[in-house]
C-alpha cells in the first residue's frame, strides 16, 4: 500500500533528505503535501520535480510569489497560503504519514494539528516536543497516533529498546554528542567564535539553528529533554557521552550490563528511512559503514564549564512547569541574534539562564497557555539581548 506524506519544512535539510529517501520508492510512498514558510524560490523546483496536490507556505507573500511562478510553468499543484494551511494538510484526511521537520517553536501547531489527526508523525522538530511536553504526549496517546523519532539519537535508542519500550530491564539511555565544532576549544576562544564557523559542523550538514545548537550543546539539552518524554524516563536516568565521531547515534544500557548501541554513518536519510518504512527497512542512499577504515572510537563526558546549555535543559527538565518553553524561546531569540551578528556566542547560554531567572513558568493546560509562556520568554530575552549587546 503507498503511503500519502506531508513533509512540514519541505525546503530544510530534513526535508529535503526525506524527499532523497522517498524518490528512491516510488512504490510505497506518495507525496500528497509540501510545506515551507518564506524560501518560495527554493519550494519551487520541489513542487516541479515532486508534483505534489498541495503545496503551503506559512509567509502569505510567498504563496503568492510561489503561485504566480507555478502557474507560468504550467504547474497544477494547488498553493495554500498562512499557519493555518499548513496544520490543515498534516491533519488532512488522505494523509497517512507526517513529517515534522520544521525548525523551532513554528512547529507547534501544525505538528500537533498531525497528532491530533492521529497520524503516524515522523518527529524531527524536537523543539515542538521540548515546548509542550505533557501536552504533546497526552495528545499522542489520546488520539492514538504513532510517533517515531527522527533525530538520530532518539531513533537510535528506539531501535536498541525492547518492542514495547522502556521496561524494568533498562538500567539508562546513553545519548551521544558529537561535541560540535568547538569541543577544543578554550573558555577565552569560545567568545571570538563566529556564527560562520559555528554553523559548519564536523559531522553532518544541517539547518543554521540546529548547527548552533550543536555547538553551544543546545541540541543535546534540547535532546535529553526530548529523551525524557519520548521514552518517559526520568532525568536520572539519561546520560550523555561526547563521542566526537557520530559513528554510535546513540545506547541503551540494559541491567544485566549489555550495552545495545546503533551504528552507522553520519547521514540523516538512515533515521529518515528507518522512520518512513518502521518495522519493514528499506534502500536508505546512506554509504555504509567501513569498520576497517574506522580509526578508533573515542567516548568522553561533557564539559558543563565551557557548555552550560546542557546543564542548564537538564535542570529546565526538572524544574518542570513551562520552564523547557522558557528555555526553548529564549534560545531561539539568542541563537537569532547570535546568527546576525547581535549577540557573541558566549552570550547565548547567559541570555538562556537569565531568562529562565526572570520569567515564570507555570505548568498549563493548555498549548494556548503555553504559548503564552512561550511569547513572555522571548520579549524577556529579546530585552536581555539589547541590554546585553556583543
Ligand atoms: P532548516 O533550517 O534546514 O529547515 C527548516 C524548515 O522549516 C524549512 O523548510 C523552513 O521553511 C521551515 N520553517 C522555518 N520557519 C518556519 C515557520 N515559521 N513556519 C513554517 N515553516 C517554517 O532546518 P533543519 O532541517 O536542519 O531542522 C528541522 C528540524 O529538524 C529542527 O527541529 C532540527 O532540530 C531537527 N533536526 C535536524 C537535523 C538535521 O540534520 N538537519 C537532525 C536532527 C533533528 P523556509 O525554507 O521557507 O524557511
Ligand atoms: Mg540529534
Amino acid at each position: 500500500m503507498t503511503k500519502r506524506l506531508t513533509i512540514l519544512g519541505a525546503t530544510g535539510s530534513i526535508g529535503q533528505q526525506t524527499l532523497d529517501v522517498v524518490a528512491r520508492h516510488p512504490d510505497r510512498y506518495e507525496v500528497f503535501a509540501l510545506t515551507a514558510s518564506t524560501r518560495w524560490e527554493l519550494m519551487a523546483p520541489l513542487c516541479l520535480s515532486v508534483r505534489p496536490r498541495y503545496v503551503a507556505m506559512s509567509d502569505e507573500a510567498a504563496a503568492e510569489q510561489l503561485r504566480n511562478h507555478l502557474r507560468q510553468a504550467g504547474s497544477e499543484v494547488e498553493v495554500l497560503g498562512g499557519n493555518s494551511a499548513l496544520a490543515f494538510l498534516a491533519a488532512h484526511e488522505e494523509v497517512d504519514t507526517v513529517v515534522a521537520a520544521i525548525v523551532g517553536a513554528a512547529g507547534v501547531r501544525p505538528t500537533l494539528a498531525a497528532v491530533e489527526a492521529g497520524k503516524r508523525v515522523l518527529l524531527a522538530n524536537k523543539e515542538a516536543l521540548v515546548v509542550t511536553g505533557a501536552l504533546f504526549m497526552d495528545a499522542v496517546k489520546r488520539h492514538k497516533a504513532t510517533l517515531l523519532p527522527l533525530d538520530s539519537e532518539h531513533n537510535a535508542i528506539f531501535q536498541c529498546l525492547p518492542a514495547e519500550g522502556v521496561n524494568e530491564g533498562v538500567e539508562r539511555l546513553l545519548l551521544t554528542a558529537s561535541g560540535g565544532p568547538f569541543r577544543e576549544l578554550d573558555a577565552e576562544a569560545l567568545k571570538q567564535v563566529t556564527p560562520a564557523q559555528a554553523v559548519k559542523h564536523p559531522n553532518w550538514d544541517m539547518g543554521p539553528k540546529i548547527s548552533v545548537d550543536s555547538a553551544t550543546l543546545m541540541n543535546k539539552g534540547l535532546e535529553f529533554i526530548e529523551a525524557c518524554w519520548l521514552f518517559d524516563v526520568p532525568v536520572d536516568k539519561v546520560d550523555v557521552v561526547v563521542h566526537p565521531q557520530s559513528v554510535i547515534h546513540s545506547m541503551v544500557a540494559y541491567r544485566d550490563g549489555s550495552v545495545l548501541a546503533q551504528m552507522g554513518t553520519p547521514d540523516m536519510r538512515t533515521p529518515i528511512a528507518c522512520g518512513l518504512s518502521w518495522p519493514e527497512r528499506v534502500e536508505s542512499g546512506a554509504q555504509r559503514l567501513d569498520f576497517s577504515a574506522l580509526t578508533g572510537l573515542h567516548f568522553e563526558a561533557p564539559d558543563l564549564q565551557r557548555f552550560p546549555c546542557l546543564r542548564l535543559a537538564r535542570e529546565a527538565m526538572e524544574a518542570g512547569g513551562t520552564a523547557t518553553a522558557v528555555l526553548n524561546a529564549a534560545n531561539e531569540e539568542a541563537v537569532a541574534a547570535f546568527l546576525d551578528g547581535r549577540l557573541g556566542f558566549t552570550g547565548i547560554p547567559d541570555v538562556v539562564e537569565r531568562t529562565l531567572q526572570r520569567q515564570d513558568a507555570p505548568a498549563c493546560q493548555d498549548v494556548e497557555s503555553v504559548m503564552n509562556v512561550d511569547r513572555q520568554a522571548r520579549e524577556v530575552a529579546c530585552r536581555l539581548i539589547e541590554e546585553r549587546g556583543c
